[in-house]
C-alpha cells in the first residue's frame, strides 16, 4: 500500500509532495539520529523520482557523516532529511521522518534499529517489529557504521 502525501517544515517555508510513499517505516534509534532528532528517527524512504521540494532555497545540508547527509529548514530549524550520499548499494532514495506529513496517519512502524541504543526510558507500543542491535547495523550496512557512531 503506497499513497500520495504532501508535507512541509514547521513554519511552511518548505514544503514536499511525496510520491508512491510506503506505510511502513522504521526507527532508528543510532546516536546520531538520537541527537538530531531528540528521540529517535522515525523515517519513511522515498525513491529518488518521488520526492519534489518547494522553498528548497530554505534547505541547508550538512554532510553528517563521510556517507550520508541530513538536511534542515534554514528558516525554522526543522530537521527535513537524511540521505546517503555515497554511491552504492545504499545511496538513492531520502529518508523522510513521518512527522513531517501534513497527515501521518494510516502508517505502520515496521522495524527498529539500533536497538540496543534507545533509552530505557521509553518504548513504542506494539510488537512483531524487526529489530537489529548496533552490531547486525554494522553487519548489514558494513561501511556505512565505520565510525562506529551510528547511521
Ligand atoms: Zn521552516
Ligand atoms: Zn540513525
Amino acid at each position: 500500500m503506497v499513497k500520495n502525501r504532501d508535507g512541509g517544515c514547521m513554519c511552511g517555508a518548505v514544503r514536499f509532495a511525496a510520491r508512491n510513499v510506503p506505510d511502513r517505516f522504521g526507527a532508528c534509534h543510532c546516536p546520531m539520529c538520537r541527537r538530531w532528532t531528540g528521540s529517535a528517527l522515525l523515517g519513511v524512504t522515498i525513491k529518488d523520482g518521488d520526492l519534489d521540494w518547494q522553498g528548497s532555497e530554505n534547505i541547508a545540508t550538512v554532510q553528517s557523516t563521510d556517507w550520508a547527509e541530513r538536511a534542515w529548514c534554514t528558516k525554522c530549524g526543522t530537521n527535513l532529511y537524511f540521505r546517503v550520499t555515497l554511491e552504492g548499494e545504499w545511496s538513492g532514495g531520502t529518508e523522510l521522518p513521518i512527522g513531517l506529513f501534513d497527515d501521518p496517519r494510516g502508517m505502520e512502524m515496521s522495524s527498529e534499529i539500533y536497538i540496543d541504543h534507545k533509552p530505557d526510558s521509553f518504548a513504542y507500543a506494539g510488537e512483531g517489529r524487526t529489530t537489529l542491535t548496533r552490531a547486525q547495523c554494522v553487519e548489514k550496512f558494513g561501511v556505512l557504521d565505520s565510525d562506529g557512531n551510528g547511521a
